[in-house]
């Protein structure tokens, strides 16, 4: 399965479809087989895509992760939405909630401090009152959120990426 994030011509509607192959984007585009789900255009292009790349190259195998109050307001994780088999656009009510999240995302983030890759020093130090109890939110591998939920340590994954504030230039 394969991705793209699409662009219909007629509107600059931007949505996602699903395909088994990029061969298969171009066969089903070329015969006007995809259609943009907000205006129904057949119109249809790849979008260019640039946010994130840099960002997940440097994350790796790392997982965004929040702790303490940090997670309050944001308890129910989010919906996984398995890929259709074929081209299929992403329903406009799993973009909004995708929307709604990185809302409440970002605004529980806001009273959290990043700590990065300190993450799990910093989850365990704030744990055993070696520094004051205070949001933090950074990056651990799955290995030290399972140490961490071992030790009694309040780790949530967060539904979104998050772009380290030293990355957002
Ligand atoms: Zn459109």
């Amino acid at each position: 399965m394969i991705v793209f994030d699409l662009i219909c011509r007629d509107g600059g509607h931007q949505f996602e479809g699903w395909f088994g192959s990029s061969s298969d984007y171009e066969s089903q585009q070329a015969a006007g087989l995809i259609d943009c789900p907000t205006c129904g255009c057949t119109a249809v292009d790849k979008a260019v895509m640039a946010p994130n790349v840099a960002m997940k190259a440097n994350q790796r195998n790392q997982t965004p992760v929040v702790s303490g109050e940090a997670n309050d307001g944001l308890s129910a994780p989010a919906e996984k939405v398995k890929p259709a088999a074929k081209a299929v656009a992403v329903p406009a009510e799993y973009q909004e909630l995708v929307t709604k999240l990185a809302k409440a995302q970002a605004k529980m983030l806001e009273k959290s401090e990043w700590v990065g890759g300190n993450f799990p020093e910093k989850a365990r130090a704030i744990h055993y009152g070696e520094e004051n109890d205070t949001p933090i939110h950074g990056t651990a591998s799955e290995d030290d959120v399972a140490e961490l939920e071992d030790e009694g340590i309040d780790v949530m994954p967060l539904p979104l990426p998050v772009t380290p504030p030293d990355a957002q230039n």
